[in-house]
């Protein structure tokens, strides 16, 4: 009888400890893995992050896992040993859905790191920056998450209003620019208070959210619209967003003005003038930055640049059937891109150099693959020069030789202007910030 007893312990014990030493394997496995990503993260230079991202507290995570399984992006933390750890952080957009997820506030969103600084407007409590009647809010000012940006939006033309600044029947009271998240909630806003202001949006109304495929968005807690109230969508898609923001502008009657890149903001005899890249010109006692920090896709400035076959983003390659493209640069987002659409079009990719340097080990692959199997046309040392209805017209670096492609459209990415560069040109004072804390619990 107490041998039958041993022998059921003794099993039950076996038992516990295979499943012990099992989970222990998984876990070692796990965390194997993860190192594997980190390191190669390293090698694609993925590994820095390059604004906003999570910093974890080793000594207070608790390896719920809670951060990862909240972060809408791939790979961007892992848990190595039994801690959260950053993977891919360059990937990180900084909506901070992980610092919310974290049941031990073990998380901390920073600015920055001690190798890679990030420029950061000054701004004071009220959001004006150190030009009065500047103000800045969104992510321009550095927080990220479409939440905060519609908070700070509203916020921020609260306090222009409290300023109690000087009407000027012949200037506007504000202007807005940009309408992503901040820019929508502060004409909102601004109509709530009767001002008079117009709002200037360089591409549609939105943000930048609406520039990536990914068609989810999340949002960790209800947000507060001026003249509409709570909004509760957690899990919600681009078009519910964007159907949103149309529904509850266009009941106030507030047209965004789309397609109106503001390129400089000037201080002339006490109010301010908005210059626009058409040429047109705003006069405001106010002027709010809601631009975001993604700035604005580099033109080429060249002939044929302004038709409406013409782009600096692709959205959806799936769309895109049996045309003639040109792709242009050298860079990830060109390579990616042509590559994509070179399943179902006939692409040329033109790059001004004779190797594509700058691009991911996976690209550098998919790149190799897409011009061997011929799907791929890559002209080297070449120019984009002219663009006419239906055709490109492209030059030989060497020589200056010219020849034109059949073309139906055009993808350009040439880089983006930062807003460092705008907002230095308005006197806005900047700092580098090397890992600031944005947000911390408490
Ligand atoms: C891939 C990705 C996924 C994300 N997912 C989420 C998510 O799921 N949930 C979440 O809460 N947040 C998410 N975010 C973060 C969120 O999109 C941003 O924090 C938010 O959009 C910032 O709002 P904003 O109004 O400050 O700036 P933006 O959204 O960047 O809007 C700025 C606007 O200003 C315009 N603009 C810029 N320069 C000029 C100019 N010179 N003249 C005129 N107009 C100009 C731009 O075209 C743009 O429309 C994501 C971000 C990215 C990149």
């Amino acid at each position: 009888m107490l041998l039958e007893k041993y022998i059921t312990y003794g099993i039950v014990l076996l038992v516990c400890v295979v499943i012990i030493a099992i989970y222990l394997r998984k876990l070692k496995k796990a965390s194997q893995e993860v190192e594997a990503k980190i390191e190669k993260a390293k090698e694609e230079g993925l590994f820095e992050p390059v604004s906003l991202h999570p910093v974890i507290n080793l000594n207070t995570c608790i390896k719920s896992g809670g951060c990862i399984t909240a972060c809408p992006e791939q790979d961007i933390l892992g848990i190595v040993n039994g801690k959260a750890t950053l993977i891919n952080a360059s990937h990180c957009v900084g909506h901070g859905a992980c610092f919310h997820s974290c049941p031990v506030e073990a998380i901390t969103l920073v600015i920055g790191t001690e190798k890679r600084g990030v420029d950061l407007p000054h701004v004071n409590q009220n959001f004006e920056t150190n030009i009065p009647g500047i103000y800045i809010a969104g992510e321009l000012g550095g927080m990220g998450l479409i939440k905060n940006s519609v908070e700070q939006g509203q916020a921020a033309v609260e306090n222009i209003v409290k300023s109690g600044f000087r009407k000027n029947p012949a200037t506007y009271d504000l202007v807005i620019i940009g309408a992503g998240p901040a820019g929508i909630s502060a004409s909102l806003t601004a109509k709530k208070h009767n001002l008079n202001f117009i709002t200037l949006e360089q591409d549609t109304l939105g943000g930048t959210v609406f520039t990536f495929p990914r068609s989810k968005i999340v949002m960790t807690a209800p947000m507060d619209l001026p003249l509409h109230g709570k909004v509760k969508l957690f899990n919600t898609s681009k078009s519910d967003l964007l159907d949103l923001w149309q529904t509850v502008l266009a009941k106030n009657n507030i047209q965004i003005r789309e397609n109106t890149k503001v390129e400089g903001v000037l201080l002339e005899n006490g109010s301010f003038k908005v210059m626009t890249l058409k040429g047109e010109e705003f006069k405001a006692q106010n002027v709010l930055l809601a631009i975001g920090r993604r700035g604005s896709p580099r033109k080429l400035n060249i002939p044929g640049e302004t038709l409406e076959k013409v782009a600096y983003r692709l959205l959806e390659p799936e769309n895109i059937t049996e045309k003639n493209v040109v792709v242009v640069g050298g860079g990830d987002s060109a390579v990616e891109a042509a590559i994509s659409l070179s399943e179902q079009n006939n692409v040329v990719l033109s790059y001004r150099k004779e190797h594509f340097s700058r691009v991911k080990p996976q690209n550098k692959e998919n790149l190799r693959v897409a011009i061997e199997t011929g799907k791929l046309d890559v002209k080297y040392k070449t120019n984009l020069v002219k663009i006419e209805t239906d055709k490109a017209i492209l030059t030989h670096e060497e020589g200056g030789s010219q020849f034109a492609l059949e073309n139906d459209l055009v993808y350009i990415f040439a880089g983006g202007e930062l807003p460092t560069s705008f907002l230095e040109k308005a006197g806005v004072q900047i700092s580098k910030r090397f890992g600031y804390t944005m947000k911390k619990h408490g």
